[in-house]
């Protein structure tokens, strides 16, 4: 990768954003640079992901079922590309494994499947929840939501509540790690003490917090640690359909898996099936390599530049952003707008122009500034 240096260096970083300089049609006629302010949403490609990937293409072929040299490449980039996630979010071989898939809501879907639930059995979600870390509980549990405080930060208190009201009820807190509303990030790995304490795993959506914290979900044996992760690789300057569910892998040792096919099996006949070892009991059908790869890639850039100086940049962003907007007449930031408390939260900074709708906002921002 011709990223070599660990040192910060931000113009150069920011000139290997793909399509950072494309301009885009106004509604006036005139053209303008695009501002991308959705990284939220979704990034745009890093140079090195481009690049990993269009060398891979030439390597590409199936994975884990051809003998032929192209299939072993493939399948060791795979393998690799396993191996790399696994390092990144502080899990182990022994204790975890690392499951592939489309994006954060598929991961989160799978786990709803998986984890063994009974119909009375508690999930704790949070009001913080994007709905892909909400919806796919209500179908296998009962849950409940652990109020917000009036800046959108969790309310810790309304945890602790909870988990008492629902003793020896609760199987599952399902947190995020980080809002992609307010970018509140709340503490984890308290949050994991406290649910396994009280008999309880702990799965956090890292959607958000992937591409700017480290993560260690530690080893089971630490009351801290965490017991499932899931994040998007779209999310991570690698848009190429990739997701991941890192969990405990005892969870996916047992049961049948939601989607069952091509892969999933280690043995089977007209009558019976022994199913795969994880992951690949959860993996049916052909995957996505390339994904897998870019993934990988964009990993190695981001831990190349460095998760602290990654979050130091950024709290000096936000910081700048919410004093200037904070500035401006009639905006109205909602969270949490000291500058000061730049560091302890994402640069996620949700507004409004007071009085007009938030759409018709970002609309005349999109259509006549070409900022989105
Ligand atoms: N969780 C959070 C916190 C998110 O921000 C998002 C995406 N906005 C998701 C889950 C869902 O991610 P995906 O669309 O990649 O499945």
């Amino acid at each position: 990768m011709p990223m070599q240096s660990a040192v910060f260096e931000l113009p150069e970083v920011r000139e290997r954003i793909v399509g950072l300089h494309e301009r885009v049609p106004l509604l006036n006629g005139e053209q303008r640079e695009y501002i991308n302010l959705d990284n939220a949403a979704s990034t745009p490609a890093l140079r090195e992901v481009m690049d990993t990937v269009n060398s891979f293409m030439r390597w590409y072929s199936s994975v884990h079922r051809g003998t032929g040299f192209k299939s072993r490449v493939a399948t060791e980039a795979y393998d690799e590309a396993r191996r790399i996630v696994a390092e990144f979010v502080g899990a182990n071989s022994q204790a975890h494994t690392v499951i592939f898939g489309k994006n954060t809501t598929e991961a989160i879907n799978k786990l709803s499947y998986r984890f063994p639930l009974k119909p009375d059995d508690v999930v704790l979600v949070s009001l913080l929840e994007h709905h892909s870390n909400d919806l796919p509980w209500r179908g296998h549990a009962h849950v409940e939501h652990i109020a917000a405080d009036e800046c959108g930060r969790l309310d810790e208190d309304d945890f602790d509540r909870l988990l008492h009201q629902y003793k020896g009820r609760v199987k599952l807190v399902a947190i995020t790690g980080a809002s992609n509303v307010t970018g509140h990030l709340p503490d984890i790995h308290n949050l994991a003490t406290k649910a396994h304490a009280a008999g309880a795993q702990i799965l956090v959506d890292c959607a958000q917090l992937a591409p700017h914290r480290s993560i260690a979900m530690g080893p089971l044996d630490d009351p801290a640690h965490l017991d499932y992760v899931a994040l998007s690789a779209h999310k991570m300057y690698a848009p190429f359909g990739t997701g991941v569910l890192i969990g405990r892998r005892d969870t996916f040792e047992q049961g049948e898996p939601e989607y069952r096919g091509g892969g999933t099996i280690e043995f089977v006949t007209q009558h019976s099936v022994e199913w795969a070892a994880p992951p690949e009991r959860d993996e049916a059908g052909s995957p996505n390599v390339v994904g897998a790869v870019a993934l990988a890639a964009a990993i190695k850039a981001l831990k190349l530049l460095g998760m602290q100086a990654i979050a130091e940049h950024e709290a000096s962003l936000t910081a700048y952003t919410l004093e200037r907007m904070r500035a401006v007449d009639g905006i109205e930031i909602y969270g949490d707008t000291d500058p000061q408390a730049a560091s302890t939260r994402l640069g996620v900074i949700p507004f409004n122009v007071k009085e007009l709708s938030h759409f018709l906002v970002a609309a005349i921002l999109g259509t006549e500034f070409g900022i989105v």
